[in-house]
């Protein structure tokens, strides 16, 4: 009898447990379709984004709060306490996405079509679906009743795409306030790679200046595109002093805007280049700068009427978190990774480095259809990384009395 009564009780938690993951699934398809709804490009802001969190943790009985500036900006993070005996957790994600673009969409980009097992809008890999299995796990969690022995802090920042300036603002509002951590994962898609190595982003801006003149007198002026075409002559031969990282190779460098000239029949007296720098750990950016500077005093030595600037546009520093650390290996043996990868883009990642704990790089999905038009998810990944959030969680915050 006690068999029977073992496999009937078995049997009934197997239902239970797989009726509750089924409601638990489409709670995550309903709060990403929310999220990819609420059109979180530049010019609308992260506001509405950040209030469809709020409202689903509180719905969920998890207090958090949301900062709002300059209107429509906006972080929102949420902070789960624990018994305080191991370090806790930190999950950052973005909250911004990319504009859609020119190209037509089959799908519109803010509808969050569901087709064939598969959710389509702007952000659903990048990042609202890894945020929407993070949550659903993190919200699981919670509702669990098991006691984490760490805390867990969810942070959801602006401006990933653009300045950065969530990251910052969450940086300087809680550094005093978050307990000890035992490090930072940054959720971006990247398929459950842990990437311990990035490249750093650094724009720049070149402006040349000149005098304008009537077209047909072009001797009487100083051509800015004349000058700015010596300038990017001589910068496209620099080669970063050869500095070479085992991971990520050269710096790379693209010149991927110039803009001068009014009328056909003006001289310009301005023009502008916006170049694309890539970085790797062990370049300074003031090397980049000198360089920059050298030239154009090596161009003016040779043409008085030379005249140049150059301005940060953007400034990310390169990743490179200690493979070896505690940490990165034990995000390792919780999800399976062998290996940790480096990669040639930029995150948010590096400017939690202030926070004084490693970083990673990992999350659900994988990041092939980011930026481009009908962007989209698989939602059987995201029920797959719900699960990998929670061992993650489970691994750093192990608990006695329940199971993860
Ligand atoms: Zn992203």
């Amino acid at each position: 009898m006690a068999g029977i009564s073992t496999t009937f009780n078995k049997n009934f938690a197997r239902y239970l447990f797989s009726w509750l993951s089924a409601v638990n699934f489409f709670v995550m398809k309903e709060l990403l379709k929310k999220l990819i709804q609420a059109d979180s490009t530049l010019n609308k802001g992260e506001l509405a984004t950040a209030e469809v969190i709020r409202k689903h943790f509180e719905k969920n009985g998890i207090e958090s709060e949301l900062s709002n500036w300059d209107g429509n900006r906006a972080n929102v993070v949420a902070h789960i306490k624990s018994t305080g005996e191991k370090s806790g957790l930190l999950f950052a994600c973005h909250l911004d996405v990319v504009p859609p673009g020119e190209q037509q969409w089959k799908y519109p980009p803010f509808s969050a079509t569901e087709e064939d097992g598969k959710i389509y809008g702007r952000g659903a890999t990048d990042m609202k679906g890894s945020t929407a299995a993070l949550i659903t796990a993190i919200v699981d969690l919670v509702k669990s009743g098991v006691d984490l022995k760490g805390d867990i802090i969810f942070a959801a920042t602006a401006g990933e795409e653009t300045d950065s300036c969530g990251v910052h603002k969450f940086v300087s509002e809680y550094k005093d306030k978050l307990p000890e951590l035992a490090g930072v994962i940054v959720a971006e898609p990247t398929d459950f790679k842990v990437i311990t190595t990035h490249r750093g982003i650094f724009w720049l801006e070149v402006i040349t200046k000149g005098r304008t003149a009537h077209g047909s007198r072009p001797d009487t002026g100083i051509n800015a595109i004349n000058s700015m075409r010596q300038f990017l002559d001589e910068a496209q031969k620099y080669d970063f002093g050869r500095i070479e990282h085992p991971k990520l190779g050269k710096c790379s460098m693209s010149i991927n805007a110039v803009n001068a000239g009014e009328a056909i029949n003006v001289v310009p007296d301005r023009c502008s280049a916006k170049i694309d720098i890539r970085t790797v750990p062990g370049i300074e950016n003031r090397q980049i700068l000198d360089k920059f500077e050298e030239i154009f005093a090596v161009l003016k030595a040779k043409n008085k009427d030379f005249d140049a600037e150059v301005s940060v546009v953007r400034n990310v520093p390169a990743l490179e978190t200690d493979n070896e650390c505690d940490f990165v290996k034990q995000i390792c043996s919780a999800i399976g990774a062998i290996e940790t990868t480096a990669v040639g883009y930029g995150t948010d990642g590096p400017f939690f480095a202030e926070l004084g704990y490693p970083i990673v790089i990992c999350g659900v999905c994988d990041n092939s259809t980011c930026h481009q038009p009908d962007e989209f998810v698989e939602f059987n990944e995201l029920k797959k990384g719900v699960e990998v959030y929670k061992k993650i969680i489970a691994n750093f915050s192990q608990t006695d009395k329940h199971s993860v």
